[in-house]
């Protein structure tokens, strides 16, 4: 059997006073006859990133409306996880496919982790391409086999793209975040295809509300001057997510005030063997400047101080170059921080230009409009409020748990 996750427990009416009534209630009816649905979620890792993020809070709040749902995560080593950031990568545009070898890797582990899955699911829901070929080898142990994408496959490199199509194509259902994620080939795939961005848990401890206070206290036990403007970007050391790009920004702001700290906070994905050669770069560009902080989870940075981060921030960046969707431009929304983020893939589905936030393409750009926030609190504050308003309305768990159920019932 695969390793099981345990995910504690949530209940649908504590949301209620966040999302409103009528979400919860069209939730309790699109659920009433789902009552004990065997549903499996499927992922490469527990921890790190954003797919596990969503799981920790989706599942139990499935459980809570009847869904018989379970979490368990598959079996890989080294050369699997290898081959499967080489996979992420050319499936984001990285014009590098993987050789004859690396795909053979990535075959057998499927079909390994596919032989250790038990059987007897209504449906099993799959996320991202690491374990998207186990159905070919397990097709019977589900009714219903769903893909769930949560990269941006809007210019994949082709022979990589066409290698994985025929495979995905099997499923009965897939969900992607936004319409440009969707590959040419599913394009006549009709209902099947499901446009569901993610969400985030505003009662987990990550995005609880924080006060003030608290969020300082914990900063400055990580050696932020609390009284000085902080810049601050949470997410994984990764290319994609442009940190030394963030660097670059800070650079410039810093010249113009030279009081501005910067915080990298980024946690290490177990299935991601890029990150520490990325989070040494990373760290070498800093050039040892006392006023950048760079954290990850081994720092012990965990949920809260992610929290604690994100509420103290003046300016919350999300600096990508590629985006699938960004759990972390809606953590930092949801806690009223003026917000700038690269303008691709998710992130401009969640910031208005101008209205919520600031979208970017370059440091230079970035580094103009922080020191535009951080010269005028007034604007900051607009920004965040008019922000998490946006998120509470769009990108809460109880929107993305209804989608979820209304996929289900079409799935019967
Ligand atoms: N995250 C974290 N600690 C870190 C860095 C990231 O907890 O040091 C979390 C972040 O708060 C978010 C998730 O990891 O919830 C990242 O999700 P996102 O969609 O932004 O990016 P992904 O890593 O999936 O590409």
């Amino acid at each position: 059997m695969l390793q099981p996750v345990g995910v504690g427990h949530k209940t649908l009416a504590d949301y209620t006073h966040l999302v409103g009534r009528p979400l919860c209630e069209e939730v309790r009816s699109l659920a009433e006859g789902l009552e004990g649905l065997k549903v499996l979620h499927l992922s490469a890792t527990a921890f790190g990133g954003g797919v596990s993020e969503l799981l920790y809070s989706v599942v139990p709040l499935m459980r809570d409306v009847g869904i018989d749902a379970h979490w368990q995560v598959i079996i890989g080593r080294e050369e699997f996880f290898n081959a499967t950031k080489l996979l992420h990568n050319a499936l984001q545009g990285n014009p590098l496919d993987l050789s004859p070898p690396e795909w053979r890797v990535w075959e057998e582990y499927n079909e390994m982790n596919a032989e250790m899955l038990q059987g007897g699911w209504d449906v099993i829901v799959v996320h991202d391409p690491q374990p998207a070929a186990m159905r070919r080898h397990a097709v019977d142990k589900a009714r219903n086999w769903v893909w769930r994408c949560h990269i941006d496959l809007s210019a994949p490199h082709p022979p990589t793209i066409d290698r994985l199509v025929p495979i995905v194509s099997e499923y009965d259902a897939f969900l992607f975040h936004i319409p440009d994620y969707v590959p040419g080939a599913l394009n006549g795939a009709g209902d099947s295809v499901n446009i569901v961005p993610p969400a985030i848990d505003p009662l987990s401890p990550k995005n609880m509300a924080l006060s003030p206070e608290d969020a300082a206290f914990v900063c400055d036990q990580f050696g932020v001057d609390v009284d000085r403007p902080l810049m601050c970007q949470v997410s994984r050391f990764d290319p994609w997510k442009d940190p030394i790009g963030v660097i670059d920004a800070y650079r410039i702001v810093h010249e113009e005030l030279p009081e501005v700290q910067l915080a990298l906070v980024g946690s290490m994905a177990a299935d991601d063997p890029e990150g520490w050669q990325f989070f040494n770069s990373t760290l070498e560009h800093a050039q040892g400047d006392p006023d950048i902080k760079i954290f990850n989870n081994l720092s012990n940075v965990g949920a809260i101080e992610v929290n604690a981060f994100q509420s103290q921030a003046d300016v919350m960046i999300q600096k990508s170059t590629r985006e699938g969707f960004g759990l972390t431009v809606s953590e930092a929304l949801w806690k009223g921080r003026p917000f700038i983020g690269g303008d691709v893939g998710g992130i401009p589905l969640q910031i208005e230009d101008g209205a919520s936030g600031f979208l970017v393409s370059s440091p230079e750009e970035c580094a103009d409009r922080t020191l535009q926030i951080l010269r005028d609190p007034g604007l900051g504050k607009h920004l965040g409020r008019t922000g998490k308003e946006y998120v509470r309305t769009h990108f809460l768990t109880p929107r993305l748990l209804r989608d979820w159920l209304g996929i289900f019932r079409r799935l019967g």
